[in-house]
């Protein structure tokens, strides 16, 4: 007997078995992977994997009413389908379409084509796409999971230098959250915040994705919800100068006329 992911989406070849996933079943977690869907958390995953082994890993999904928020969960279903990984949470952080103050959550704000970091409101040197504080919201989720699991690590998939310079991806912010998790958790706890790509070129994690068979295939970058990548907003535009860089085709989907662009 086999399973297939709820959505029924899964290519044939990441099907597991009743008894795969018996022998993969264990009683603990050893790290959370904080997995949006898109590359760099999907190479977080397979590190993850690469250091604790099968069924010592648990992934979180964050869902915030962001454009392509359908699209990204089933990014993350298929991913962890694709590491048969048994302890997934995914949660709903509904407010910050409320809150706003970005183009990935507000639709007043137009998410900007083929213009790298657009400057963000009142002419900030931070992208109109960053989400306000968004990843210490992500991290305080990771770390109740960890401790309530026992889990000693959470791995993120913030990228510092290469990417869109968003200020809650630089190695400073997860040093200081590192400290607040000390000071507030329960003596005992012992939780690793596990930055695998932060220093890392964005092609420097493709080739690293590819190394560990990591299935770059099922990832999502694309900040708009649609079925075909977009090509031209920040995050595609980031994704195709890196496999480019990388010499490596990018296994997804883009509209025809996305790849004709990056080319240029
Ligand atoms: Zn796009």
């Amino acid at each position: 007997m086999t399973f297939t992911s709820p959505q029924g989406l899964l290519p044939s070849n990441v099907e597991w078995t009743r008894a795969q996933r018996e022998e993969i079943a264990v009683e603990t977690v050893d790290a959370i992977v904080l997995l949006s869907g898109g590359m760099d958390s999907c190479v977080c995953t397979a590190e993850a994997h690469h250091t604790h082994g099968r069924g010592r890993v648990g992934l979180l999904h964050a869902s915030y009413r962001q454009r392509a928020e359908a699209r990204e969960r089933r990014a993350f279903s298929e991913i962890a389908e694709f590491y048969g990984v048994r302890e997934t949470l995914i949660v709903k952080l509904d407010y910050f379409r409320a809150i706003g103050g970005s183009a990935l959550t507000d639709a007043n704000i137009a998410v900007p084509e083929n213009e790298l970091g657009a400057p963000g409101p009142g002419g900030s040197a931070i992208p109109v796409t960053y989400v306000p504080f968004r990843n210490a919201h992500f991290l305080s989720v990771a770390v109740s999971w960890a401790e309530a699991t026992g889990a000693a690590a959470i791995y993120i998939g913030a990228v510092a230098e290469d990417s869109s310079g968003y200020p809650d991806c630089r190695p400073e912010y997860y040093q200081a959250f590192q400290e607040l998790i000390r000071r507030g958790t329960r003596p005992e706890t012992k939780i690793e915040i596990v930055t695998p790509v932060i220093r890392l070129k964005k092609s420097e994690i493709i080739r690293r994705g590819v190394e560990l068979g990591a299935p770059l295939q099922l990832t999502w970058s694309c900040y708009q919800g649609e079925e075909l990548a977009c090509g031209s907003c920040d995050s595609c535009v980031l994704r195709l100068r890196a496999f480019a860089e990388a010499g490596v085709r990018d296994p997804i989907a883009y509209r025809p006329e996305a790849r004709a662009g990056a080319a240029k």
